[in-house]
């Protein structure tokens, strides 16, 4: 690494983070702190730049300097291959389109590991093997990525990342193309992850119920700003969602977990 600028803080910490894809910004002056073993979700209405911004913490896109930095380090002062050894980005659903076997996108989360010119050997195959055995997903090892489901896809993805072994996952809305079991499914996978093996997990998402009941800290966007941030019980607040969402809504309590619903439309 190169002289840079150090900041005490976080695991990630943006600071005064703003970017543009074109002229007009699309973050404003976003300054956040995420804590090892965090479980924390993104949430905010459609444009509001989740998916941006989880692309920017995971060096996906280029970032300014001085605006982004992982454990105290700027971000650009990092090699590619360390970074891609410590954070995994899995990118949504639709944008996955993989024309190779489930076994070589899952040992593609073991290439930061390998030299130049060298080929995966029978250590990285047992971590993949292991990582398909956690997600469910070793009896599709020789399907073609392209012709599975959305939720077996997501699975891989997670394997793949697994295999990595990072210490912090950045999932671009993991569920929102799943039925409630997978879901379930996904989500609890990342509760493991989180609880046994210390993973930080950054989600953008759609669904408050579902931050509600996995996140343990949720961080509101709202026209590429963050808007709020705090605990659900702090976030998914009425006057807060009506005006960052533009819809009345209601709130309300599962019994048995304390989890929030948020039911659009009454007044
Ligand atoms: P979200 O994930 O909250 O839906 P995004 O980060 O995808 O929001 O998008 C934030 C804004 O940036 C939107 O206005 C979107 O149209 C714009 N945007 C996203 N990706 C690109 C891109 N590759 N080029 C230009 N504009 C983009």
């Amino acid at each position: 690494m190169t002289e840079e600028t150090e900041i005490s803080s976080g695991l990630i910490t943006t600071q005064g983070l703003t970017f543009a894809y074109t002229e007009e910004p699309v973050l404003r002056d976003v300054s956040l702190n995420i804590q090892a073993g965090e479980f924390t979700g993104v949430i905010g209405p459609n444009g509001s730049g989740k998916s941006t911004l989880l692309k920017l913490i995971g060096g996906i896109l280029p970032v300014s300097p001085n605006t982004v930095f992982f454990k105290n380090h700027e971000l650009g002062h990092y090699k590619k291959r360390d970074l891609a050894i410590s954070i995994a980005w899995i990118p949504q659903e639709k944008q996955m389109a993989f024309s190779f076997k489930v076994i070589d996108i899952v040992l593609m989360g073991r290439h930061p590991y390998l030299s130049p010119l060298s080929f995966e050997g029978k250590n990285d195959y047992q971590i993949a093997a292991d990582a398909m055995r956690q997600t469910q997903v070793l009896q599709f090892a020789q399907r073609n990525f392209n012709e599975i489901s959305g939720g077996e896809k997501q699975r891989v993805m997670i394997a793949s990342a697994i295999s990595q072994n990072p210490e912090v996952m950045l999932l671009d809305e993991p569920t929102s193309a799943l039925d409630i079991k997978y879901q379930m499914e996904i989500l609890n996978i990342l509760k493991q992850l989180n609880e046994q093996e210390n993973k930080t997990i950054v989600l953008a998402m759609h669904d408050l119920h579902l931050a509600s009941k996995f996140c343990k800290r949720l961080i509101l966007l709202k026209e590429g700003s963050v808007f709020c941030e705090g605990s659900p019980e702090e976030v998914l607040k009425k006057e807060i969602l009506e005006e960052v969402y533009e819809v009345k809504v209601k709130i309300f309590q599962d019994d048995a977990d304390g989890s929030l619903l948020v039911v659009p439309g009454h007044s």
